[in-house]
């Protein structure tokens, strides 16, 4: 029988890069990613090429079951340039982690949005709800809003086979969390890319879009949406040293520019220092400590300093293949 390969990519939009995607039948497809052909697009609609060289290539590097769509596949891809070298938008190709070494847990954050009112779900006509506190893993009809649509993305997630670790309410009306972990940075990009597209394409059944904006609210008393990295390596995982752990976070602090480049766009109206940020300007760690930039859990210090770290700062629209990127070079100038 003739498979649908959904055809996921990245496009070249500045500051903020949106998924892309289209379909390809094969005729007879093993389900495996290696049988999925390179394949083209026109990088001239997506800001990805001029219009007279407009070829850009798609390469499959992860799959999964489309769970809603008979014999369906998601495909997500780099994007590669007409040469077949990683085009500029291809944050995956940074990833210098081929052993797998590193692990992530993204926590996505987002919110659900009502396209014609352009608010987010629970927020009444020409007003407000009720201030945050009871929003935060609310139950009930006057807090929680949306639940149809984030029980049906976890369940389609899980068929698709995504290592989805827990979903949970926000602390703004509706607003949302997913967590997904894997053993490998390049797996933790591709699978929150896939989830985050299967979310959207679930908000269309309801008229819902996903906003990703990191302060969609602005500066009223609304909590903004993150995406915390929580990462380690084999050094993070067993050392059994604060010394250790104090040499990595330190080796953070000079690069506090090339970090929050990556860490998505308009970050600086997320990061005040309020509703639990550290100041985008400073560069703080503590453990327990959801004010500071990156948090040392207590389960790492309860270990013995064997654990992982997370690194607060990121915004739920940045990218999580610029963000494993950067904090596995960081973590690697450690040297430790
Ligand atoms: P919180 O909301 O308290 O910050 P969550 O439970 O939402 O915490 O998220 C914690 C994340 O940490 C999970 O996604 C989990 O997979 C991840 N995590 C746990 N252990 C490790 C580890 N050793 N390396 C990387 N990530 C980890
Ligand atoms: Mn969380
Ligand atoms: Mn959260
Ligand atoms: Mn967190």
């Amino acid at each position: 029988m003739a498979a649908k390969l959904e055809y996921i990519w990245l496009d070249g939009y500045k500051p903020t890069q949106s998924l892309r995607s289209k379909t390809k039948i094969e005729a007879d497809f093993s389900g495996k990613l290696e049988d999925c052909p390179n394949w083209s697009f026109d990088g001239s609609s997506t800001e990805q090429a001029p219009g007279g060289s407009s070829d850009c290539i798609l390469k499959p590097v992860f799959i999964c079951p489309d769970p809603q769509r008979k014999e369906g596949y998601l495909v997500m891809c780099e994007v590669l340039d007409s040469h077949g070298n990683p085009h500029e938008s291809n944050g995956r190709a940074l990833i210098e982690d081929d052993d797998n070494d590193f692990w992530f847990g993204f926590e996505q954050e987002y919110f659900l949005w009502n396209p014609d009112t352009n608010k987010p779900l629970g927020f009444p006509d020409g007003g407000y709800p009720g201030p945050q506190g009871p929003y935060y893993c609310s139950v009930g009809a006057n807090n929680a809003f949306g639940r149809k649509i984030v029980e049906e993305h976890l369940d389609v997630c899980l068929d698709a086979g995504l290592n989805v670790e827990g979903i949970n309410a926000e602390v703004a009306a509706g607003q949302w969390e997913f967590q997904i972990f894997a053993k490998g940075a390049k797996e933790a990009g591709d699978q929150i890319w896939v989830a985050r597209y299967l979310l959207e394409r679930i908000g269309e059944e309801y008229n819902v879009s996903i906003n990703w904006h990191c302060k969609p609210l602005g500066q009223l008393d609304w909590n903004g949406s993150g995406m915390h990295a929580n990462f380690s390596n084999t050094t993070l995982r067993t050392t059994g040293s604060e010394d250790v752990y104090k040499k990595i976070l330190e080796a953070f602090r000079p690069v506090v520019k090339e970090h929050i480049d990556v860490y998505g766009a308009h970050n600086e109206e997320r990061l005040t220092g309020k509703h639990e940020t550290a100041s985008i300007h400073d560069y703080s760690y503590g453990v327990s400590d959801r004010g500071a930039s990156i948090r040392i859990p207590l389960y790492t210090v309860q270990k013995g300093w064997k654990g992982y770290l997370e690194d607060r700062r990121p915004n739920s629209a940045a990218d999580p293949y610029k963000v494993a990127a950067r904090i596995i070079k960081t973590v690697k100038s450690a040297g430790v």
